[in-house]
């Protein structure tokens, strides 16, 4: 476990298989059809690369940027730092998020989205984290739920760190503070 952490959360055998189960349903929903997983960065970088490969129907890919705001602090805006590349119209749209937390996020993303005229539109967020939700979005696929913890890991950061962690982890209170980017 790496020395900044107190727990480990959710190890990387958990992680295998809560994705692999995703993956098999989502193979089995979309069967017959190509989906177009768009992937909210930075935090869905190893969620999806593993998720992709656990899907056996067609897959296309595409990313998306949204600034982020903190928590506490929220306003609910929402801004695209980097937008989809390709036209989504008539696509089977599956939007592939590391964590679902306030649901503000994914609620502007599902608004966005929808003006875009898919076939479908659908979310899968590795973790879903309810007791702190402001907006209710429907959220088909859940790897998994999870207290009202602030995780890093497996995608998750903090300023920028721990993303590279194959496994979700709770900060020590004394990591929280002090942390420069790359120092
Ligand atoms: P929202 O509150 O809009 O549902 O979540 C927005 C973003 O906040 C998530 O995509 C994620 O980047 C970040 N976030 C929420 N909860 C956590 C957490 O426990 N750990 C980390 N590292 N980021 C989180």
């Amino acid at each position: 476990m790496h020395k900044d952490l107190r727990e480990v959360l959710l190890s990387r055998p958990e992680l295998e298989a809560g994705v692999k189960k995703l993956g098999e349903r989502i193979s089995a929903d979309y069967a017959g059809r190509c989906v177009t997983l768009v992937g909210v960065l930075k935090g869905c970088v190893l969620f999806m690369s593993d998720l992709a490969k656990s899907v056996s129907v067609d897959t296309r890919m595409d990313f998306m940027m949204l600034s982020s705001y903190s928590g506490a602090h929220s306003t609910g805006v929402v801004r695209i730092l980097l937008d989809l590349k390709e036209s989504i119209e008539d696509c089977d749209v599956l939007i592939v998020e590391d964590i679902v937390d306030s649901g503000l996020t994914m609620e502007y993303m599902l608004q966005n989205l929808r003006t875009r005229r898919p076939r479908s539109l659908e979310v899968c967020t590795l973790l879903d984290k309810p007791s702190r939700r402001r907006a209710q979005v429907p959220i088909k696929y859940a790897g998994f739920t999870i207290e009202d913890k602030f995780v890093v890991g497996y995608g998750l950061d903090f300023n920028g760190l721990y993303r590279n962690l194959p496994y979700i982890g709770v900060l020590k209170p004394e990591a929280i503070e002090g942390k420069n980017i790359c120092r």
